[in-house]
C-alpha cells in the first residue's frame, strides 16, 4: 500500500489568527481559486516550485548550467526564469549555494505532520487553541489531511479546517467527523462578481456552506478587499446569510500587502500593488451592520 503523502508549504507555530487560542496551521499546497488579492500565491498550484530570490543571488551562473530545460538565464544585470519551460526538477535549487534559488512546498508524511503538531500541545492546553488545516484547499488532500486530523483527535486535540468551499461535497464528508470547527471562507454573495475575483462562482461554494453548518460549529471568514467586496450591500447580504445559517462567528480580514514580494518570487504578477489597507471606520461600519443581525464579529482573526 502506497503511504499518502501531504503537500505543505508551511507551517506555522503560535498563531492567534486562524481559530481559538494558540494554533499550529498547516498550510497546504494547491488551491481551485484564483483570488486576485490572494497573500499566499505559493498556495495555488499543487506541485513544488522554484522560489526566486534575485537579492540573494550572486550572478555564478551554475544554475543556467545544471538547469536542463535551459530555463534559466542569468547575466550580469538580468536574472530569469522562464516558468513556461521549467519542469520543476529542483536542478537549479540544488546547485545554489547563496539562496538565490529554493523550493517551495514539500511532501511530508501523516507521521511526521502528527509529530510536529504534538509538540505545541501545552499552549493549545493553555490557552484553548488546537491545530488547524489552511491552504490553499485543504480538501483538496482530504486523505492526508483525514489521517492526520482523525490522529489529532484521539490525542484529544482540537482540530480546525479552513477552507474555500470549493470542492465536491464528498470530501467535507470525509473528514468532517474529525473536525471541531469550520472557518469558512466567503468572498462575494454576487456570483459573476466571486467568479471576477477569484476565478470561480460560488454555488458550489454556498451550497457546501449551508450543509456545513447545519452541522457543525461555523465561523465565516470575510476578506475586506478594497475595491471589490467592500460595499455595504454586500456585507448585509454575508450577514444575512450567517443569521440565517446561525453561524457561531463572522470574521472580517482586512485586505493586507503582505503577499507582494511573494509574487515576485515567483515571477507573477501583483495586481494590488500599492493597494492600501481598508479605512478603521469601514472595518467598524461593517462590523456593526452584521452586530445589527445579532451575530459575533471579530476583526483581523
Ligand atoms: S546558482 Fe544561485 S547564486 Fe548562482 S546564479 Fe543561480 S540563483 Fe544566482
Ligand atoms: S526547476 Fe529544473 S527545470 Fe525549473 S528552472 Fe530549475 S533546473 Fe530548470
Amino acid at each position: 500500500l502506497q503511504e499518502i503523502r501531504g503537500l505543505i508549504f508551511n507551517i506555522q507555530k503560535f498563531s492567534l489568527q486562524d481559530g481559538p487560542g494558540i494554533r499550529t496551521t498547516i498550510f497546504m499546497k494547491g488551491c481551485p481559486l484564483r483570488c486576485k488579492w490572494c497573500s499566499n500565491p505559493e498556495s495555488w498550484n499543487a506541485y513544488p516550485e522554484v522560489w526566486d530570490f534575485p537579492m540573494k543571488c550572486v550572478g555564478c551562473g551554475k544554475c543556467q548550467e545544471a538547469c536542463p530545460r535551459e530555463a534559466i538565464y542569468v547575466d550580469d544585470i538580468v536574472r530569469r526564469i522562464d516558468r513556461s519551460r521549467c519542469t520543476t526538477s529542483m536542478e537549479c535549487v540544488k546547485v545554489c549555494t547563496s539562496g538565490g534559488k529554493e523550493q517551495v512546498g514539500k511532501y511530508v508524511s501523516i507521521e511526521e505532520t502528527v509529530k510536529e503538531i504534538e509538540k505545541d500541545v501545552p499552549f493549545y492546553k493553555n490557552s484553548g487553541g488546537g491545530v488547524t488545516f489552511s491552504g490553499g484547499e485543504p480538501l483538496l488532500q482530504w486523505e492526508f489531511v483525514q489521517q492526520v486530523l482523525r490522529q489529532c483527535k484521539e490525542k484529544g486535540i482540537h482540530t480546525a479546517l479552513d477552507t474555500c468551499g470549493h470542492v465536491p461535497w464528498s470530501a467535507f464528508e470525509e473528514v468532517l467527523d474529525y473536525v471541531d470547527l469550520v472557518l469558512y471562507d466567503i468572498k462575494f454573495m454576487d456570483p459573476a462578481m466571486h467568479k471576477e475575483g477569484t476565478g470561480v462562482s460560488n454555488e458550489l461554494i454556498l451550497a457546501n456552506l449551508v450543509k456545513v453548518a447545519k452541522r457543525m460549529r461555523t465561523w465565516l471568514r470575510v476578506p475586506i478587499i478594497p475595491g471589490y467586496n467592500d460595499s455595504k450591500s454586500n456585507i448585509e447580504s454575508i450577514a444575512k446569510l450567517g443569521a440565517e445559517l446561525k453561524v457561531e462567528k463572522i470574521s472580517l480580514l482586512p485586505y493586507h500587502g503582505w503577499g507582494e514580494q511573494k509574487y515576485d518570487r515567483l515571477g507573477l504578477d501583483y495586481l494590488y500593488k500599492g493597494t492600501a489597507a481598508p479605512p478603521e471606520e469601514m472595518l467598524q461600519e461593517f462590523k456593526g451592520i452584521i452586530e445589527s443581525y445579532g451575530l459575533t464579529v471579530s476583526i483581523g482573526s
